[in-house]
This record gives C-alpha cells, structure tokens and sequence, in this order.
C-alpha cells in the first residue's frame, strides 16, 4: 500500500511519538487507549515513520498467518 494513502487512513495531531520521545512534538495519530488505572486513560501515539512500521508488521503477520490484512489499525501490532 503506498505510504500516503496509508496514512490519509489516520487523524493527526501534533503529540510525543512513544518510539521517538527525543524529537518533541511531531505529527502523531493515537494508536492505542491503555487504561492504567480504573479511571485512568493513556493515548499511545505514533510518527509517520513508526505508523508506516507497525502497518508493514501487521501486513506481514497476515500474509504470514493467512489472513487478511487490514490497514488503519496500526496500534494492534501493540498486541
Ligand atoms: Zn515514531
């Protein structure tokens, strides 16, 4: 899939990316909520660069597994 089109497939915004934390405030897009604590609620969110990544793993485990990859849902390479 090409890289623009992949990434069209996620809301931006300016954030900290959890793989990249020393380049400051980037474009990132959420891709994981984690819920620390009951009422607690942490965004993980990712560059350009570690969206592009996190898809290609996902494309390969489908291929790998046999099923069908699906794009715009980077986060669940997070497991
Ligand atoms: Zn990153």
């Amino acid at each position: 899939m090409e890289r623009e089109k992949l990434l069209a497939l996620y809301h931006w915004t300016q954030g900290i990316c959890f793989r990249h934390p020393g380049r400051g405030e980037t474009a990132t897009t959420v891709v994981k909520t984690i819920h620390p604590r009951a009422d607690g609620e942490y965004h993980v969110r990712a560059c350009r660069d570690c969206v592009i990544d996190m898809e290609a793993i996902r494309e390969e485990a489908a291929a790998e597994s046999g099923s069908k990859y699906e794009p715009g849902h980077a986060g669940e390479a997070l497991g």
